[in-house]
């Protein structure tokens, strides 16, 4: 039985839900906001739940910010969100709720502002430079001291966790320091993308475009996002044109260089590599050697120098991975209180040195796969739908998303050139039979485990 304030709520869930309709794009909303259940509200505090872990951490990662916004729309203000995982039965899978908090001095402005936080870790201090992101790193230092618009875009590029983000902040913390009166704005793409949406919705598009023409330096990350959003990168295009017949500066990020943005109109691609394109190479074992050591010792970890080399031999994909082992060894360390040794970096972090032991590729899941449910190799990139192939044509998708470091439209292209948006319904399909099917849950975990020790 609800009494009457869960009823209030439950009635202004909906209502949250059908203004993230009109202001996201079909798809995202259904992919993502649609999935989502009201569990409470209590004060500031709201509970939600998903089915799988999967939903959790996108909506955590890329929603959490839009939701809270439409509450506050609505004169409602959301300080801590909680997002748990329930199983079909209601059951909620321990240990995973996942809780998003804003920071302390973030205040009501930040929803007004069309820039987005600065991390204060990243500066160019806190920065290790080597080979394979010097380029990237001397022209983030140019842009960030030079008087005049040296190179117009400055656009950086690499795969994920190589510190394309990290740049940026650092471009822009260091230019407010030296000239406080400059604006200078932060951005993803797809915040840009809710900014204009959000304008278009409430007929705001002129102040819109007001707060843009007024900005010094533009910073605008992950630009991949607009790809396939044809208003967006339209506007996007009109932006980028307005500020650089200005003069003024502008950085843009992405995960590939402006050529191989597949899917981007073309007289945009071109005009994004008018500037410098610098990319950020797959880090060397010097460069990890040293990107170690400066965070352990951040960390303040006495760490040997076996145990030193160790890690930098083993964990070669990204930064972003190496932070997270020193995080699980710090906290395996003072629980147990013992030293850190390789036998115990290796018991630690099994899992994570498995998945870098060797690159796994697409191909090679699809190989297994099919072997698995003894179909042919082409009806992992056929069009055929029916129930045969199709199961494991998602079987696979999962594994590669599961397995490698590769983006979704990536896996998308590697099965037949499908788009994104199947590749995210074959994963959610995949999480959700799972729950119900131990076969498929089992045949889920051979095959990972085929993969990664062959
Ligand atoms: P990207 O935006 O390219 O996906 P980020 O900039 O978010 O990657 O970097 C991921 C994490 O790794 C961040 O915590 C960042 O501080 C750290 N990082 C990346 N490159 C370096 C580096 N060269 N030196 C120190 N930290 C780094
Ligand atoms: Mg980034």
């Amino acid at each position: 039985m609800k009494d009457d304030t869960d009823q209030d709520i439950d009635i202004s869930w909906d209502l949250i839900r059908s203004e993230l309709k009109k202001s996201l794009d079909k798809d995202t909303y259904q992919n993502w906001i649609k999935p989502i259940h009201f569990e409470s509200q209590i004060g500031a505090s709201l509970t939600l739940s998903v089915h799988t872990r999967f939903l959790r951490d996108w909506i955590i990662k890329n929603y959490a910010s839009v939701i809270k916004r439409s509450y506050l729309d609505l004169g409602v203000t959301v300080e801590k969100l909680s997002i748990l995982v329930k199983e079909n039965n209601n059951r909620i899978i321990p240990g995973t709720e996942v809780v998003f908090q804003d920071k302390e001095d973030e205040d009501d402005q930040y929803y007004d502002d069309i820039s987005a936080p600065l991390d204060p870790q990243f500066t160019f201090d806190n920065f290790i430079v080597g080979k394979p992101n010097e380029l990237a790193y001397a022209a983030a230092q140019r842009v960030a001291q030079s008087e005049v618009v040296s190179f117009n875009p400055l656009f950086l590029y690499g795969g994920v966790g190589l510190g394309k983000t990290h740049l940026m902040h650092a471009v822009a913390w260091n230019i407010k320091k030296r000239n406080p009166k400059k604006n200078v704005v932060y951005l993803t793409a797809e915040k840009f993308m809710y900014q204009f949406i959000k304008a278009l919705r409430f007929k705001n598009i002129m102040s819109f475009k007001e707060q843009f023409r007024s900005v010094d330096v533009l910073m605008i990350d992950d630009v991949q996002f607009i790809i396939g959003k044809d208003n967006t990168q339209e506007e996007f295009f009109h932006t980028f044109n307005t500020l650089i017949d200005k003069k003024r500066q502008i950085i843009i990020s992405a995960d590939k260089s402006p050529a191989d943005l597949e899917g981007l109109e073309d007289r945009l691609k071109s005009r994004l590599g008018w500037g410098l394109v610098a990319d950020i190479h797959p880090l060397t074992y010097e460069l990890r050697l040293g990107i170690i050591q400066a965070k352990a010792e951040q960390k303040s970890m006495k760490l040997t120098t076996d145990v030193l080399e160790f890690l930098a031999d083993k964990i070669t994909n990204n930064v972003r991975e190496m932070e997270g082992a020193l995080n699980r060894l710090a906290v395996h360390a003072s629980l147990q209180d013992s030293d850190i040794t390789v036998d115990l970096v290796k018991d630690v972090l099994k899992d994570l040195l498995r998945t870098n032991s060797r690159k796994i590729t697409i191909d090679e899941i699809q190989k297994k796969v099919v072997e698995h449910y003894n179909i042919k190799l082409s009806d992992m990139h056929s069009p055929r739908r029916s129930r045969s192939v199709a199961r494991p044509r998602q079987v696979a998708m999962y594994l590669a998303k599961s397995i490698t470091t590769r983006s979704l439209p990536e896996i998308g292209r590697k099965f037949g050139g499908r788009d994104h948006t199947t590749v995210i319904h074959a994963i959610k399909t995949i999480e959700e039979i799972m729950v119900n099917d131990p076969n498929l849950a089992e045949d889920i975990e051979l095959l990972t485990r085929i993969l990664q020790t062959s």
